[in-house]
């Protein structure tokens, strides 16, 4: 671990007693100084702070503005604050802690001490830096697709709401483009299942090659995919489909050889239309012109003209 501390204090004596009592101890990688509460917002912005050590009478702006500025950016509101101060009445102690200062030391203060207090500060920072990050993972987890790795119906779900909303607002269209491989029952048959997943993955992986950064890719069921597209008319819809499904056509897996003739049928819907007002619709819709797509002969893409 590459952890870092900040010594924020206009004394330059007061800062190197404070970083040579760290500095024996081994705790940090890295140690950044600063004369003011400016500078030191300006470090904390650029550099991952692990924890601070503040001063509080400082000409300009005083330890109590720094808490107040850091608590403002989400980035840096957990980083927890010790401040250092001459300060010893109760009053200020209660004033620093309820803006937010994690500890309280008053100077003179014991080198053992600052030591102690920060290990213990370092050591809730990084316990609560581990748990974001498997809440990150875990948010992951519940949103992919484990098998193609693309975002599964719940996430869809959730985006398409999000982005129906800013549709309406913003008074852009919005697609929505419903795939179905063809006969992937018969492909499972012939070449087994696991070839069966390896063709999922393979056009899984196509797909995301052929969109947008801000297009949405989901695995929606079993053989069944869907794309939103944001900010995409139906006629622009209409052509990214024909090129899916073209591309489709160059889907392989190992085992399979050459002659297995993968296709998809698709059925495309857009926002607005007259009949569609909510994502129900919109999958009403997209799932509608893919019926007819499957009707119709499969290996093409529908959608039904308003
Ligand atoms: P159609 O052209 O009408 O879509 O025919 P189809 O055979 O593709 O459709 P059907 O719904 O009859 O069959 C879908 C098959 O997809 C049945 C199911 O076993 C298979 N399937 C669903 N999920 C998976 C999966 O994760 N892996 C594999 N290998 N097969 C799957
Ligand atoms: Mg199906
Ligand atoms: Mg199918």
């Amino acid at each position: 671990m590459e952890h870092s501390v900040l010594i924020i204090d206009d004394s330059q004596l007061a800062r190197q007693k404070m970083l040579e009592g760290l500095e024996e101890t081994g705790l940090f990688k890295h140690y950044h100084e600063a004369e003011s509460v400016l500078e030191g917002f300006k470090v904390a912005l650029n550099e991952p702070i692990d924890v601070v050590l503040c001063d509080l009478d400082m000409p300009g702006m005083d330890g109590f503005k720094f808490l107040s500025m850091i608590k403002t950016r989400t980035e840096l509101q957990d980083i927890p604050v010790i401040m250092v101060t001459g300060r010893s009445d109760l009053e200020t102690k209660i004033r620093g802690l309820e803006r937010g200062a994690s500890d309280y030391l008053t100077k003179p203060y014991d080198p053992g001490e600052l030591v102690a207090r920060v290990k213990v500060q370092l050591k809730i920072k990084t316990l609560q830096d581990s748990l974001k990050k498997s809440n990150q993972a875990l948010l992951e987890l519940s949103n992919t697709d484990p098998l193609t790795r693309l975002n599964n119906r719940r996430f869809l779900m959730k985006a398409l709401e999000k982005e129906l909303q800013r549709s309406e607002r913003s008074q852009k269209p919005l697609a929505l483009i419903m795939i179905d491989i063809d006969h992937f029952k018969s492909i499972n048959d012939t070449y087994g299942h696991q070839q069966g997943d390896c063709v999922l993955q393979a056009l899984a992986d196509q797909m995301k090659t052929q969109l947008r950064d801000y297009d949405i890719a989901a695995r929606f069921g079993g053989e069944e995919f869907a794309l939103v597209l944001p900010e995409t008319e139906l006629a622009k819809a209409l052509q990214v489909a024909e090129r899916l499904r073209e591309a489709a056509t160059q889907v392989r897996c190992p085992d399979e050889g050459t002659e297995m003739a993968l296709t998809i049928s698709l059925g495309v819907a857009a926002f607005p239309m007259p009949k569609i007002r909510t994502i129900d619709d919109l999958i009403r819709e997209a799932d509608r012109a893919l019926y007819l797509a499957k009707e119709k002969g499969r290996n093409r893409v529908e959608t039904f003209e308003p």
